[in-house]
């Protein structure tokens, strides 16, 4: 087996160990695999292993990845901060769009969906630790946020995502990912429908997968637990 299978099998053990721990059912936590700065072939690796869904932070980086990939069923994810003038180009190459933090790139995205393809499959990115630096709307903005994109045809509003502040202490961890829990259960109290099933919490990364699975993650983005180190990064950001 190759070192990338030998670490998808030890990310798919952690994560039965964390949800079995948990009471929850292993099968109800996604599996996205975080390619940024690892090149096509590791990709190609871990989908050999069994892994679909990937996600990428850089557009330019993805764009040629992407279409290197295009004989393999991947489902792409974007995950990165978006620019409001990249909107066509990620609206037209991914599935999944993970990091929509303002109403404009939102309706960008929807105006852009092409008519063939399904709707495209987004979350909102909530800056749960209120870090000046980060992307992210705040906690209190999400509820209006939903409200505003509920109406737009071509997306599909799956739930929220969050990259919570650092930090190496399990219990703290946890209670980030709870609030994020709780904030998307309001949500569906108030706006679950067809067009947004509100049934994603995509929080947990390679440090910090276990304590967002306690806290109810449904899709848990592991880049370095899967590709190693990151390579030497080639972006600005
Ligand atoms: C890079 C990245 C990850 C993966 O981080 P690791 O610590 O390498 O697992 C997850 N989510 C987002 C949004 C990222 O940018």
């Amino acid at each position: 087996m190759s070192n990338i299978a030998n670490k998808i099998t030890t990310v798919r053990q952690q994560i039965t160990q964390a949800a079995h721990l948990a009471g929850r059912d292993p099968e109800s936590i996604r599996l996205l695999a975080v390619s940024k700065t690892h090149p096509a072939e590791d990709i190609e690796q871990a989908y050999q292993a069994g892994l679909r869904h990937f996600g990428e932070n850089y557009l330019q980086e993805a764009e040629g990845k992407i279409h290197a990939l295009s004989h393999l069923a991947i489902i792409w994810h974007f995950i990165g901060p978006i620019q409001s003038n990249k909107t066509r180009v990620i609206a037209e190459l991914f599935d999944w769009v993970q990091s929509i933090d303002r109403f404009k790139v939102a309706k960008r995205l929807s105006e852009q969906r092409p008519q063939h393809l399904p709707p495209l499959q987004v979350c909102l990115q909530v800056n749960i630790s209120r870090e000046t630096s980060k992307s992210g709307c705040q906690p209190e903005d999400v509820d209006a946020l939903l409200q505003q994109m509920l109406p737009l045809p071509g997306l599909c509003i799956r739930g929220l995502m969050a990259i919570p502040k650092a930090c190496d202490d399990p219990a703290e961890q946890q209670q980030v990912f709870l609030a994020l829990n709780n904030l998307l259960a309001d949500l569906r109290n108030r706006h679950a429908c067809t067009t947004a099933p509100l049934d994603t919490l995509s929080m947990g990364m390679s440090a910090d997968m276990p304590a967002a699975i306690q806290a109810g993650s449904t899709l848990v983005r592991v880049g370095t637990g899967i590709f190693g180190p990151r390579l030497t990064p080639s972006h600005p950001s």
